[in-house]
Order: structure tokens, then C-alpha cells, then sequence
């Protein structure tokens, strides 16, 4: 279903780590992503959240040339300020879901929603096929939000469809798309390019037995997962059915997956840049190729080394 709607108006890391953050020249063939806002639930900000950022998700995902935008979260207006000369005509925005952490960035996605030449294409899969267009307009309009999307110069195109079907794009682009345990849903997301493979699967609560049998094939051989590490094992027994996951549970996937790599993401917003630090040095004792999403970082997917070894067994940590 498709509505078309005129707009009116470091620490020392290792040697792994510092490759898998080295920006590469653009290739063809690159597989790149930038994390312009990792925190979950809600915007945070203060001097304990300098070093892993307190924007709510938005990640730039580029294959080769071609740029996905995946989630409107408070991180999307950094984005933008940041890719103003360098955004396309057509801009695709890949939904993980809706709920405000991921949405409230939109209408301050200024080099693009105030150009008129400008078309966004926004895709959501968690509404049973239903496109964000209504949604969206409850949730921008007064008295909630001063300005309706409808009068901003942008052209809006909105697109609906079901979790586990593949989005293919114009060009030929293809993605493939998976529903995630979540209130309301949630769409995870895999991207093949240039023989490389990033899986991005957020926001997920974690299924007793674990890995999910589905979702480990999807994320299968992932030279890149990132994932819903928001609590660790300790908080989430006092917050299960939330919809969010635990750094531990990811390792437990990346493993079983035989990932190259993992990065957590959708940070608690009450998680200092001290606390997260002990955590990453936790997380990579069991899985050295892991670690916890920057605001900002650059990750050329693929860069990174096999684990020498697949550790089956995780030293489970409050
Ligand atoms: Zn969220
Ligand atoms: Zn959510």
C-alpha cells in the first residue's frame, strides 16, 4: 500500500576495533554505516553522555553509493546538518517501527523536508502492510506538534508493507526484512552488497529459546549485526516485556550465527559513558569483535576479522 502526500509546507580498543572504525574510500562495493543516534526511549544529554551520544536511533547505511536512512530517531537532524550537500533527489527512510524514539526526528530532517525538488520514501512493515502516513499525521499535528508533515515543501511518499517480505527498489536494490518481538512490532533489517552483509535488529526483546530458529537464519553469516542491547542481563528480569534485549543475548545470536562482528545499540538513556565502558570491556571478553555504538561512528562492514574461534560458552554478567 503506498499513499503519495504533497508536503506542504576510545578506550583502549583493539586492533580489530580501530580497523572496523577506519573509514574506507567510498567503493562500489563498500558496505558502510554511520550511527547518528544510538540511545533508546529518549533523548538524553549532560557530560555523561559525551562519548556514546544521547540521540535516539538513525543510522546511515550506504551500499556503494546508494544511501538508506534507517530510523527518524532525534539523531536524524544531525544527520542531515551533517549530508546537506550530499543527500539524493529520492531519499529512502526505513521504518524499524514507529514509536516515538524513532519517528520524532522527522519533521527536523531540515535539508530535506524544506526542499520542494526533495522526495522522501518512508517504508513500514510493523502495521500488517499499513503505511506510517496516518500514524504520522496524528502524531505531527496540533496540539501535539505545531506543523503538520502536509506543509513542509517535501514530497512524501509513504509505503506500507509486512515484515518478512523483501523490498526491492527501483534500481534494483534489494532488502530483506523480518518481524522482530516488540509491542506493536518492530522490522529488522539485512543488506547484501558487494558479497558483505549487515543485519540491523532493533528493537527486539529476546524469545525463550534463544536465538529465535527464523531469526538466526536471517542474520546467518552477518559480517555486522547490530542489536537491542538496551539492558544488561541484571535489569532485564526487572523490565521483561518491555520489547528489549540484553548485550548477552546478542552475543548469544552473533555467536550462533557465526557474525563477524556485533554492535549494540538503543542504549539506556540512564547509562553513563563509565557504565557502558565497563560494559563493552565485559561484552568483548566474550566476543572481542563486539562492541557499543558511538553517536557518529563509521563502520566499513566487512573490515573486520573472523573470530579466530566461535566462543559457544558466555560468561553471563549482572
Ligand atoms: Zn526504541
Ligand atoms: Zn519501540
Amino acid at each position: 500500500m503506498s499513499t503519495r502526500r504533497k508536503v506542504l509546507a576510545g578506550n583502549g580498543r583493539s586492533d580489530w576495533y580501530r580497523r572496523m572504525n577506519t573509514t574506507s574510500p567510498a567503493t562500489d562495493d563498500a558496505l558502510t554505516l554511520r550511527f547518528w543516534g544510538v540511545r533508546g526511549s529518549t533523548p538524553v544529554s549532560g557530560p555523561e553522555y559525551v562519548e556514546f551520544g544521547g540521540n535516539t536511533p538513525c543510522l546511515e547505511i550506504r551500499c556503494g553509493g546508494r544511501l538508506f536512512v534507517l530510523d527518524a530517531g532525534s539523531g536524524l537532524g544531525a544527520f542531515g546538518r551533517n549530508n546537506a550537500d550530499g543527500l539524493p533527489q529520492e531519499i529512502d527512510l526505513l521504518f524499524s517501527h514507529l514509536h516515538l524514539d524513532h519517528t520524532a526526528g522527522l519533521p527536523f530532517f531540515k535539508p530535506a523536508v524544506f526542499d520542494e525538488t526533495r522526495t522522501i520514501h518512508t517504508y513500514c512493515g510493523n502495521l500488517d502492510g499499513a503505511c506510517a502516513a496516518e500514524a504520522l499525521g496524528r502524531l505531527f499535528s496540533p496540539p501535539l506538534f505545531p506543523v503538520e508533515l502536509d506543509v513542509l515543501p517535501v514530497t512524501i511518499r509513504h509505503h506500507g508493507f509486512k515484515a518478512g517480505e523483501p523490498l526491492t527498489f527501483p534500481d534494483g536494490t534489494r532488502v530483506d526484512t523480518i518481524l522482530l518481538n516488540h509491542p506493536q512490532g518492530s522490522v529488522g533489517y539485512r543488506f547484501d552488497h558487494g558479497g558483505k552483509r549487515l543485519c540491523v535488529i532493533s528493537d527486539i526483546e529476546h524469545t525463550d529459546p534463544w536465538p529465535d530458529p527464523a531469526l538466526l537464519a536471517f542474520v546467518e553469516g552477518a559480517d555486522l549485526i547490530v542489536y537491542d542491547g538496551m539492558f544488561t542481563e541484571g535489569e532485564y528480569c526487572r523490565c521483561a516485556g518491555w520489547g528489549h534485549s540484553t548485550w548477552q543475548k546478542g552475543i548469544e545470536l552473533a555467536q550462533a550465527a557465526r557474525a563477524k562482528a556485533l554492535a549494540i545499540i538503543h542504549l539506556h538513556p540512564a547509562h553513563t559513558d563509565a557504565q557502558l565502558r565497563k560494559v563493552e570491556a565485559d561484552m568483548q571478553a566474550v566476543m572481542p569483535s563486539s562492541f557499543i555504538a558511538r553517536e557518529r561512528q563509521a563502520v566499513d562492514v566487512g573490515a573486520a576479522a573472523v573470530p579466530s574461534r566461535p566462543q559457544l560458552a558466555l560468561a553471563l554478567t549482572a
